[in-house]
């Protein structure tokens, strides 16, 4: 990362007490990056955005902005918009005084903070809701407008702590795509919070996987997700089978399937997707091939998730996604025994 770096961390330290709740965090975001930090409750990810935003004070370390060290800058002093995950708008200000707090603080003239309100009101899709007050307006709406308050200074930083999280699915699931479209379509820089993996993997450029203060991993989506560097991300991230194994001799055992893998010999566990595990097409012939008994299938709609056992693995049980077409075309209830096949590359070995 070179010319585009945008916000730096270098060995940032917190501790509470005798708690440390961040250790060593170095982190380099690009200008226009869309980061989630993912991680359990109490891994430490809203102290490190609270950090960045001056809310909280580093034990030690230091924060570069735009090539400042912003470290020991109060909030008032950085530049950034921050959005909360209770609506946190003033109660008692309409929605046009509630964008417009930032530049009525900064003394901006009256008819560009106006001109600016509309504009912005207009852009999170609520026009006309200027006179409203906050107790007038859903969940949802409220966030749009913490929004388009946080934006309203123009702030080369968005920062967002879990803002999705009071919402419901479906309203959640309308916001974070319209928070991804307005972050791409005005370019800040922006810092999202979440302990939510499909939120990070549906919205983020890049992600970064904390646990117990410490960061585990950070990549694109795709490799979080496919590339997992640890138990903890594998399992943190999507959803996984995980299955005893022994390397002997050059090759990987996994119940009875034997797949040809380096290493020196060990006891392993496999790291398995349930999408990494198909049921056609399987043709005669082919490796990796075991038999399965259906012994609970969750509907889901388009897909299901189908608990099968096998006495070729062990332990027997294994969750795959089987598609309703799929099992209605091939009569397949609980009970049903089909033949399975997986993807030998797909498996990650810890
Ligand atoms: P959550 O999603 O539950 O908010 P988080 O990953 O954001 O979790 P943090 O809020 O950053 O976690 O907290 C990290 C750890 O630091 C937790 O164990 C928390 O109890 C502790 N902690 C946070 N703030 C303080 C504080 N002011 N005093 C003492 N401990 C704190």
């Amino acid at each position: 990362m070179t010319h585009d770096l945008f916000l730096e961390l270098r060995n940032i330290r917190k501790a509470f007490g005798g708690f440390t709740a961040l250790q060593d965090i170095n982190l380099q975001i690009r200008k226009g990056e869309f980061v989630c930090f993912l991680g359990p409750s109490g891994c430490g990810k809203t102290t490190l955005l609270r950090i960045i935003a001056g809310l909280e004070v580093q034990t030690s370390g230091e924060v570069f902005q735009a090539g400042r060290d912003i470290s020991r800058l109060p909030p008032a002093q950085r530049d950034y918009g921050i959005v909360f995950q209770s609506y946190a708008l003033f109660p008692n200000l309409s929605v046009a005084d509630n964008v417009a707090y930032g530049l009525v603080n900064r003394k901006a003239p009256r008819a560009e903070i106006h001109q600016r309100v509309l504009e912005l009101v207009k852009l999170v899709g609520l026009p006309g809701s200027e006179g409203k007050y906050p107790s007038q307006l859903s969940g949802g709406q409220q966030q749009r407008i913490a929004l388009a308050r946080a934006l309203a200074t123009r702030p080369g930083l968005l920062l967002l702590d879990e803002p999705l999280s009071a919402l419901d699915a479906l309203e959640r699931v309308r916001l974070r795509s319209e928070i991804r479209a307005l972050q791409q379509q005005l370019g800040v820089t922006t810092i999202m919070v979440t302990h939510d993996q499909e939120e990070a993997l549906s919205v983020a450029d890049r992600i970064v996987v904390m646990n117990h203060g410490v960061i585990e991993q950070v990549g694109s989506p795709y490799d979080i997700y496919r590339e997992p560097a640890s138990p903890f991300v594998a399992d943190f991230v999507g959803k996984v089978n995980v299955l005893p194994a022994r390397v002997k001799s050059g090759q990987l055992h996994v119940g009875e399937l034997c797949i040809p893998h380096d290493g020196a010999d060990r006891d392993a566990r496999v790291y398995l997707r349930p999408e990494d595990v198909l049921a056609r097409p399987i043709a005669d012939g082919d490796a990796h091939v075991f038999e399965a008994r259906i012994e609970k299938i969750e509907f889901l709609g388009s897909y299901c998730h189908v608990h099968v056992t096998s006495p070729t693995l062990q332990p027997h049980n294994l969750t795959v996604y089987l598609s309703l077409n799929f099992l209605s075309e091939q009569s397949l209830k609980v009970g049903s025994t089909l033949k399975l096949r997986l993807l030998p590359e797909r498996l990650k070995v810890f």
